[in-house]
């Protein structure tokens, strides 16, 4: 089949098209679902430590650490990390305790602001108890879904509480990163997100659409493929009234029959032809 023959064929070739409302209600569904497999997809595939996802394109960090004042007799320097970092679609706050004798810290309040767990871990700080917490949350390109993981203390290598579906291994420490679907909504996100998506699922449901104003072009019937004539109206074959591009609105408008100017090129024809 030679080129300009499925040009002819894909232009003749007649499918019917769903109403707008149907496709628009379709492209929400399927660009709400977009957005949660892009979530699981990064929640899935990026470990989400702080080495892993260290130095890639588009990583960004805010890190507080506040030392803590050496107990009397212990050489040991205790100190408790709060770190926020960035990758594309991936956001992770890691809280790393303990708290000793520790005191409110104002920038450690502000890396968790956002986090499902702020409340409480703000408490946490300024009471100065030992607090490990990972959270994260995945979605492109805004956050749409989050999950969080505690412990319940500092030196635990195994996971207290999964909020999300864990994935991965229970056995880890918060600076491995820890592999878990993330269930919580983080509606602002899923709402961009999904009409983002939604937008380009209804863009090719609409395909039909650039067909029909490329038939249009050629004069043909819009809805059918078959050839018009100028002075036709409505198409002999299909019945459906004539639409024409136009170049100044960019798409298709219903015709006047009223004949009134020389820019009106379509007179009032009986149907068929
Ligand atoms: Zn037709």
């Amino acid at each position: 089949m030679s080129n300009g023959t499925r040009v002819q064929a894909f232009l003749s070739n007649p499918i019917p098209r769903p109403p707008t409302v149907v496709r628009v209600a379709a492209a929400i569904v399927l660009g709400a679902a977009t957005t949660v497999a892009v979530a699981w997809s990064l929640a899935y595939f990026v470990n989400g430590s702080l080495n892993s996802m260290y130095g890639a394109p588009g990583f960004s960090m805010d890190v507080a650490v506040q030392l803590i004042s050496t107990p009397p007799g212990s050489t040991e320097v205790d100190l408790e990390e709060v770190t926020r970092h960035r990758c594309w679609g991936t956001e992770v706050v890691e809280v790393w305790g303990p708290v000793i004798n520790g005191q409110p810290y104002g920038s450690l309040h502000a890396l968790v602001e956002g986090t499902s767990f702020a409340g409480e871990m703000k408490e946490k700080f300024d009471r100065g108890e030992a607090a490990t917490a990972w959270w994260r949350a995945d979605g492109w390109p805004i956050p749409a879904l989050r999950a969080e993981a505690r412990w319940s203390s500092y030196a635990d290598t195994g996971v207290s509480k999964v909020v999300g579906v864990l994935v991965g291994s229970r056995h880890v420490m918060p600076t491995d990163g820890v592999r878990m679907l993330p269930l919580q909504p983080i509606w602002s996100g899923l709402v961009i997100d999904t009409v983002l998506y939604a937008s380009l699922w209804f863009a090719l449901f609409s395909m039909g659409d650039i067909r029909t104003i490329l038939r249009r072009r050629r004069g043909l019937c819009g809805h059918c493929g078959y050839r018009l004539l100028p002075e036709q109206s409505r198409c002999s074959e299909c019945g459906q009234p004539r639409l024409r591009f136009t170049k100044k609105r960019g798409c298709a408008s219903r015709v006047h029959t009223k004949s009134s100017g020389p820019s009106a090129e379509i007179s009032p024809s009986p149907h068929g032809a």
